[in-house]
């Protein structure tokens, strides 16, 4: 209480009306002058009140952004107060709505669909990902009925039949591939409904699934064979020769089970294993040397080979893996040509002192459509020329995948009837020079291979 103001007023009211009074003593009413002075006071003070009481009604309704107006009195408390609690609620929603937006952008963030559906299944909200796997605009959208929207049977079928526990799987409506989709139930009745492109798992499942199945027919053909065989030495009293005909047969069988069973390990350990290191360095020549040593065991004189001169180079990775690369395109060479061909292995360093190590070889060679799929597990151009010849059609994709590994790739130029080139390339950083040596012109003639696939 401001007993000063109080004061001041009640000192304004006696004077109004003893003002009033003096005037009507003289027009000889002095009682209705005394009144007329109280309520001119009376009705200026309302006035003033219904003034100050409008300027902040006016500002809350249609300013209240800017400054509360200044007003003296219980008005400015008034102000001062309502300004100060609408400030506060201001502060307290902007910090919601910031909340809601960071939320919202957390879901826009996720590499998975996201959509907010009411209860009567219209769409709330969703993210990018959800509206690019739906084909929605997510302004356009917004409110609509999903079921309008999103019309595959699949979907609607499992939207509206409310059991949810397992995900569904379905292709996607606007894409290729395949999409698993969770709806979860929140607020009550509302739904979220979420989307996973499991495209890659399903491609990477059906990729497994043929593979075991190629396996277990690679398996079951010389076991089947073998059974025949172990069935005719049981069964008939065969003669010696017939006998070590037959045993010769066996033996190539099993070799050629070994051999599946050997390059399967090759490429489990290649997709098991830490990357090749890049301290540890492979001696070029001394490899070389011994590969030569095989295949030369294998050709047994019948092809003409050449293998370079000292590279003087030495290659950082996995020796066994870089055997494995090298060898087996040496060994298809020989496998693919003829008797009196020519093989050529060269190994040096190209312009950009990357390590080339080529195979080059006068055999059948291989049409230009057979290329891009060279290095499919189990591709084979002649099935039955790679399995006389001990194929397990897996040798290319092992060359591929263990060259991958060492950050290079693997080349190939051929033409059919005229012979193959296969050439690996590896970064600069993987190769250094120990002793003096010979470069390899840099491969004019061969191409990237073509995304073939390593399965
Ligand atoms: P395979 O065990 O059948 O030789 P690879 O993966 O080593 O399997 O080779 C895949 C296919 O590529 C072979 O079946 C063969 O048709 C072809 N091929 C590989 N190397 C040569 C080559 N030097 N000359 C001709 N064809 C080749």
């Amino acid at each position: 209480m401001n007993w000063g103001r109080l004061f001041l007023r009640i000192l304004i009211l006696v004077t109004a009306t003893a003002a009033g009074e003096v005037i009507g003593v003289r027009l000889g009413v002095s009682v209705v002058g005394g009144l007329l002075g109280l309520s001119t006071v009376a009705t200026l003070w309302a006035l003033r009140e219904e003034w100050r009481s409008r300027r902040l009604i006016d500002w809350l309704k249609r300013d209240s952004d800017a400054p509360s107006p200044a007003l003296p009195g219980r008005w400015g408390d008034v102000a001062y107060h309502a300004e100060k609690a609408l400030r506060a609620r201001e502060r307290e929603l902007a910090a919601a709505l910031a909340d809601h937006a960071q939320f919202l952008q957390a879901f826009e963030a996720t590499p998975n669909g996201v959509m907010l559906l009411d209860a009567a299944h219209h769409v709330v909200w969703c993210n990018r990902v959800a509206a690019d796997h739906f084909g929605l605009d997510p302004d356009r959208d917004r409110l609509q009925l999903i079921t309008n929207l999103v019309r595959q049977p699949l979907f609607v079928d499992y939207l509206l039949g409310g059991e949810h526990d397992e995900p569904l799987l379905m292709g996607s409506p606007h894409h290729q591939g395949s999409l698993s989709i969770v709806i979860r139930r929140y607020a009550a009745d509302r739904l979220m409904v979420l989307l996973q492109d499991v495209s890659a798992r399903e491609q990477a499942d059906a990729m497994r699934r043929e593979f075991v199945s190629h396996v277990s027919h690679e398996i079951r053909t010389p076991l089947t064979v073998l059974s025949g065989f172990v069935e005719t030495l049981q069964a008939l009293d065969l003669d010696r020769s017939e006998r070590d005909r037959i045993l010769g047969l066996m033996r190539q069988q099993s070799q050629r089970m070994q051999s599946l069973v050997s390059d399967l390990l090759v490429l489990a350990r290649l997709e098991g294993s830490p990357r090749p290191p890049v301290d540890r360095w492979v001696d070029l020549d001394g490899l070389l040397s011994r590969i030569e040593a095989e295949v030369r065991s294998v050709s047994g004189g019948r092809h003409h080979i050449v293998f370079p001169p000292p590279t003087g180079l030495e290659l950082a990775g996995q020796e066994s893996e870089l055997h494995s690369a090298i060898g087996n395109l040496v060994l298809n060479a020989v496998r693919y040509t003829p008797e009196g061909g020519e093989i050529r292995v060269e190994g040096g360093t190209n312009r950009d002192a990357h390590a080339l190590i080529a195979v080059q070889d006068s055999g059948i060679g291989i049409a230009r459509e057979h290329i891009p799929r060279l290095t499919q597990r189990f591709y084979r151009v002649d099935p039955s020329r790679s399995r006389e010849t001990g194929g397990t059609g897996l040798g290319l994709a092992i060359v591929k995948h263990a060259i991958q590994r060492h950050g290079g790739e693997l080349l190939i130029d051929s033409e059919l009837g005229r012979g193959s080139r296969f050439s690996l390339r590896l970064p600069a950083a993987r190769v250094r020079r120990v002793a003096p040596g010979g470069d390899t012109p840099a491969l004019q003639s061969s191409a990237p291979l073509a995304d073939a696939p390593v399965h």
